[in-house]
């Protein structure tokens, strides 16, 4: 299995290559890709030497074109599919249909990766991305259990890539309407959920408390870890009781699992975050690397090691690990 690593900066794509990263997938600093903070992502130039970087090195580079353009600025997501062109990137990383077919008739050499914003949870809709499209891999939604994926990768025309560790975004990936509905921008089109601007930080009394445009996310006590503000993951009272009533902040990480999804015949392991920092992508990097090459040279003896699990829970959301919906006892 491949792994894909986050480069969200020059500096973060440099970890990812040069700690094993068979792969990286960054965006252009603009709203077109999912993942628009201040400070994150390429200009064209950048870009070139990221990409020369990495190619020097064995690793290829997937660039994500994956929020969904307005009516007005269609003409800016094509520009930025041009330009991705131009840089002779490995792949695209696409969630519009619209954008899809424009790549696919001005490009059609250019490989196509269906994005994680997709939203594709079954082969059905897989293959008409394939079959429109060339489509010639499919990132899946973090919303499947393990036998679901393994369903899929049965019925399937396209690599699959699956994400391994990071952050989870928990609601159908691609449609999460939360951080919109309170701050005006939205992950789908403006690429960004929770924009920095409007969070804000308080202290008072009871603790810390963060706030999304005005909205009470959380209270920390004082020695309490606190995370950036994000709405699935706030503590809100629901019923009289104060919880994390959407998603608890937790790390995905799919080491127990990593067999399964071997035998299965998934191409790649996602890693999510290009908002983290150089040190969390070579860290992440430098363990999953060793756990999947050991995995690729004996699976039926596999076993996580006590010391891979340490080091990504000691940089895990919360400080801690979930296998997230890839495990569902109840069903
Ligand atoms: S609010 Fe949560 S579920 Fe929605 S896009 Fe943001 S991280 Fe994902």
């Amino acid at each position: 299995m491949e792994l894909v690593c986050p480069a969200g900066s020059m500096t973060a794509l440099k970890a990812a290559v040069d700690n094993g990263a068979d792969a990286v997938y960054m965006g252009f600093r603009d709203g077109t890709n999912a993942r628009n903070f201040p400070g994150l992502n390429f200009d064209l130039n950048e870009a070139r030497q990221g990409i020369a970087y990495a190619r020097n090195r064995h690793a290829r580079v997937f660039l994500a074109i994956n929020t969904y353009p307005r009516p007005h600025q269609w003409g800016k997501w094509c520009v930025a599919v041009d330009q991705a062109a131009s840089l002779g990137v490995d792949a695209l990383i696409l969630a519009d249909p619209g954008l899809m077919d424009y790549c696919a008739q001005t490009h059609p050499d250019l490989r196509l990766h269906l994005s994680v914003q997709g939203s594709a949870t079954n082969h059905e809709a897989i293959d008409f991305y394939v079959r429109h499209f060339g489509v010639q891999r499919v990132v899946l939604p973090r919303v499947l259990s393990l036998t679901q994926v393994q369903n899929v990768m049965k019925r399937v025309n396209a690599e699959v890539e699956v994400f391994g560790y990071g952050s989870l975004c928990v609601m159908v990936e691609g449609r999460c309407i939360l951080s919109s509905y309170v701050t005006g921008d939205s992950p789908n089109s403006s690429g960004v959920c929770s924009p920095a601007k409007a969070v804000k930080w308080e202290e008072s009394a009871s603790g810390r408390r963060s706030r999304l445009n005005g909205v009470l996310i959380d209270v920390y006590a004082p020695e309490e870890p606190a995370g950036y503000p994000t709405l699935c993951k706030g503590r809100f009272e629901v019923g009289g009781k104060v919880y994390y009533a959407m998603e608890e902040p937790t790390s995905l990480n799919v080491l127990d699992i990593l067999p399964d999804l071997f035998r299965a015949g998934v191409t790649a392991i996602k890693v999510e975050g290009r908002q983290r920092s150089p040190t969390y992508v070579a860290q992440v990097t430098r363990t999953l690397r060793e756990a999947i090459d050991a995995c690729a040279a004996g699976p039926e003896k596999f076993s996580p090691k006590g010391a891979w699990v340490e080091q990504l829970d000691k940089i895990a959301e919360g400080r801690c690990h979930t296998l997230g919906a890839y495990t569902r006892p109840w069903q």
